[in-house]
């Protein structure tokens, strides 16, 4: 990154006055530099004036040499306000963020800032506030809890309590109602206590529950992390239920013992509730978890108890990867594979990535777990960057499921279901079973078709058809978020005979409903799971089977188990067979393997039916006949052969505007300024897979090439000149180091 200091402002000098120089949340790559009657330490937060605004910055300390003589020509803006006595971040962090600003090539100010939370970019003091907590009164403690159970969600609530009491924003992250808090307030059966900051020496280690008798493999997987001499990076490739979590816990406790923190980063939201209940279940020390559901002010709050060593154990999502700790000693990345630890916007950033970098620049032993690791985690093994253990068998005696292939050329399909599926289906359910249907599309059809004419209803803004909702009676686009009531005739040809062509998860629904009608559906997707606490109680209800059918998207594929279930339907596969994408391979490996492994325990092991028109594809068979450990192995020979990552570095251009010419014209700029070199390929400008989505026309330009340093010297050489591209000002334009999705 450049830190090209420059003053902006025209007067003349007055020599006693010192200089810093301000790094801004500004999407600039560079440094701004400011008076100051005593230079800030490095790492302090200033308020500073910038053009009409204050912006909260951090201190750089005194410029450059050279940069102070050419300020000295000039009489710059004070500091307003200095924020903190001492630097905010750790050491430790602020090399990371510094490292990440110059690897993913994003503006220093925007980086720093995006470490913080948002009360402290906005200028608050780093200081705790008391918040408050919940317990169990003598009443509640008493209650027959089945007197509750018309009020589930005070049931669970009062539950969860009993165990222990818990914080306002830790009943917000399970997902428990504020109106059910409430209830059980007023009925004198909890009630609130004020929480004061956990500090140093408020907790020391205590194993809540005892932990498992590991199976070899898992022991050889502990002991292995604990006598490294020196601390590295570890891949656990566990096949689905084969005791990974057991092994974070159990590595965790040796860290925990010695008084270390840990910091474990989950993909989603939807997981924390439930590590944190099997975490809170064997150790007995402050577990914190960072995630969107919390409040700005608990968020700072979390952060602070992480920053003062006063939190034990961190869970958080893919930002929780910048958390400040006082002694850290392990990171885990749970479901490393997972495509939500890589940031989509802004800030382009790979949580897994910088949880490496992180471990090796803090010395603490990195554990990426995964039952289908990313081929660059495999490869990382290959090239004996990472450790390897493995787990290969389930824990507790469960089979992996059975993977079987419906050929569905020429079949008839009913709401997307082919009747040997069906077939195969109602035996498991006569059988007192549980079966789930995976479709990765909500809403009832995702195109709405004339019968007559052809016609398809194209989304006004984007190159992509309406799904359509039957139940609300409304179109939708999933891209955009437009939304029309359903038309009653067809646009083109006035004809009434419109219909939704293929199957949505709401469709699926009502066809199982008719199909077996004694047996109830539960779905499980965006939709059904809007209102708050619905998720936690429907995959609370599917794990006891009071659904013998699931109907569910992507949202049940990631780390639920449901003991129940022996039959696993995925209903089409076949869009990422044939797909443009170089990862469609990869992440359909793993979407499969995944469903698959929601299914089956000791007692009744799986089963997995795929239905696709291309049974004989080599893709499928690998999957199907040899795993997702030696499928894996055989995409990423692939990927050597056809030189894309991880045996190539990859840097994405993307450029969008109203006018299709200016997005294009702003990557043209950009491919002009780009050093020419023989081990360097430039694709593009291209347009993106949807051209057009919310009324912008979006192209790309890929840059390739094999060494990831000459791909750092090219964009250092390439980023500091594009602020001078006036085609760049007409349109959005991003940067994204190794891309994941385009
Ligand atoms: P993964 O994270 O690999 O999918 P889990 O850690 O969730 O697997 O373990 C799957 C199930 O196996 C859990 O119910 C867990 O309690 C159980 N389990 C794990 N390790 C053991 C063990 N050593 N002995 C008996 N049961 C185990
Ligand atoms: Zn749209
Ligand atoms: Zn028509």
């Amino acid at each position: 990154m450049t830190k090209a200091s420059a003053s902006h402002h025209t007067a003349v000098t007055d020599a006693a006055e010192q200089v810093v120089s301000v790094a801004v949340p500004v999407p600039l790559a560079r440094s701004f530099d400011y008076s100051c009657v005593q230079v800030p330490a490095r790492g302090v937060r200033v308020k500073v004036p910038f053009g009409n605004r204050a912006l909260v910055g951090f201190s750089l300390g005194s410029p450059a040499s050279e940069a102070t003589a050419a300020s000295a020509e000039y009489k710059l803006k004070p500091v307003a306000e200095v924020l903190d006595d001492a630097p905010l971040l750790p050491e430790a962090v602020w090399q990371l963020l510094h490292w990440a600003a110059d690897y993913y090539q994003h503006p220093l100010g925007e980086v720093l800032a995006h470490g913080l939370p948002v009360l402290l970019r906005q200028g608050e003091p780093a200081s705790y506030q008391t918040t408050q907590g919940y317990r169990v009164t003598a009443a509640g403690a008493e209650l027959e809890l089945n007197e509750l159970r018309r009020a589930p969600q005070q049931q669970r609530l009062l539950a969860a309590l009993r165990n222990q009491p818990l914080l306002r924003r830790d009943i917000t992250a399970q997902e428990f109602s504020g109106a059910a808090l409430k209830a059980l307030q007023d009925k004198e059966l909890i009630e609130s206590f004020q929480h004061s900051p956990q500090t140093d020496s408020d907790w020391s280690f205590a194993i809540g529950s005892e932990p498992l008798q590991l199976n070899p493999e898992q022991a050889l997987a502990v002991a292995a992390i604990g006598a490294a001499s020196k601390p590295q990076t570890y891949l656990l490739e566990g096949v689905t239920g084969s005791g990974k979590t057991e092994v974070y816990l159990q590595a965790m406790a040796d860290v925990l013992r010695k008084g270390k923190q840990v910091l474990v980063l989950v993909p989603e939201i939807g997981l924390t509730p439930q590590t944190l209940r099997r975490f809170q279940k064997r150790f007995a020390v402050p577990i914190v978890m960072l995630h969107s559901a919390l409040t700005d002010r608990e968020r700072l709050d979390a952060w602070l108890e992480a920053k003062n060593g006063g939190a034990a154990i961190v869970i958080g999502t893919r930002s929780a990867i910048f958390t400040p700790f006082q002694r850290l000693g392990m990171i885990i990345v749970d479901e490393e594979h997972d495509s939500s630890l890589k940031q989509q916007e802004g800030f382009r950033y790979h949580a897994r990535d910088l949880a490496v970098v992180r471990g090796q620049k803090e010395q603490v032993p990195v554990i990426l777990g995964s039952a289908t690791p990313s081929l660059e985690s495999i490869n990382n093994v290959a090239q004996k960057r990472y450790a390897h253990l493995e787990l290969t068998q389930r824990a507790g005696g469960a089979r992996l499921a059975r993977q079987t292939v419906v050929d569905i050329k020429q079949l008839p399909l009913k709401g997307g279901l082919s009747v040997p599926l069906i077939e195969q289906m109602r035996k498991e359910l006569e059988r007192g079973q549980q079966v789930l249907v995976f479709l990765n599309r909500r809403g009832y059809a995702p195109a709405l078709l004339c019968h007559e004419c052809g016609w398809l209803a194209q989304c006004r803004r984007c190159d992509a058809y309406y799904t359509v909702h039957q139940r609300q009676q409304m179109l939708q686009c999933h891209h955009c978020g437009d939304q029309q009531r359903l038309p009653k005739q067809c646009f083109d040809c006035g004809s009434t005979q419109l219909v939704g062509r293929g199957t949505g998860t709401e469709q699926l629904e009502q066809t199982l409903a008719e199909l077996f009608p004694d047996y109830p559906v539960l779905r499980i997707d965006r939709d059904s799971t809007r209102r708050k606490g619905s998720l936690a109680k429907h995959l609370t209800d599917a794990a006891e089977n009071k659904y013998p059918i699931l109907v569910g998207t992507q949202m049940i594929a990631k780390g639920h188990h449901f003991p129940h279930v022996t039959l696993v339907a995925l209903l089409d596969v076949d869009g990422a067979l044939y797909s443009s994408d170089f990862r469609a391979a990869e992440r359909l490996g793993q979407l499969i393997t995944q469903v698959a492994g929601r299914a089956g325990r000791a007692s009744a092991p799986g089963t997995v039916v795929l239905q696709t028109h291309h049974p004989e594809h080599d893709l499928l068979q690998d999957l199907i006949h040899n795993g997702y450990s030696a499928f894996a192995r055989s995409l990423l020979r692939e990927r050597q052969l056809t030189q894309l990552p991880p045996f190539a570095q990859l840097a994405l251009f993307r450029a969008e505007a109203h006018d299709p010419q200016q997005a294009q014209a702003a990557l043209n700029a950009i491919a002009a300024l780009l050093p020419e070199h023989p081990e360097v390929f430039v694709l593009g400008p291209m347009p993106a897979v949807m051209e057009r989505r919310a009324g912008r026309y979006r192209y790309q330009l890929l840059v390739q090439c094999q060494q990831r340093g000459l791909r750092q010297q090219l964009l250092q050489h390439t980023l500091p000149r594009l602020s001078s591209l006036v085609e760049l000002r007409r349109v959005r334009w991003s940067l994204d180091v190794d891309p994941q999705d385009f």
